[in-house]
């Protein structure tokens, strides 16, 4: 059995996959959704340690086809 953590502890430096921008975050939880200071854009925690970002899916907004 692996104990995985969930929740972070102290701070991390974020990176955005989309723009590249980098801040400090704190306390996220694996799971949650947070979005970019500065693109706005969602991004789902996929991993606290290390700290692993993945652009949120979009549900709300409907291109079509
Ligand atoms: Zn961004």
């Amino acid at each position: 059995m692996t104990a995985t953590a969930t929740t972070m502890t102290g701070t991390a430096t974020a990176t955005c996959p989309e723009c590249g921008a980098e801040w400090e975050v704190s306390a996220l939880t694996k799971g949650e959704i947070i979005q970019c200071p500065e693109c706005g854009v969602e991004l789902e925690v996929m991993s606290v340690a290390p700290l692993e970002l993945q652009l949120a899916p979009e549900e709300e907004e409907d291109w079509g086809e």
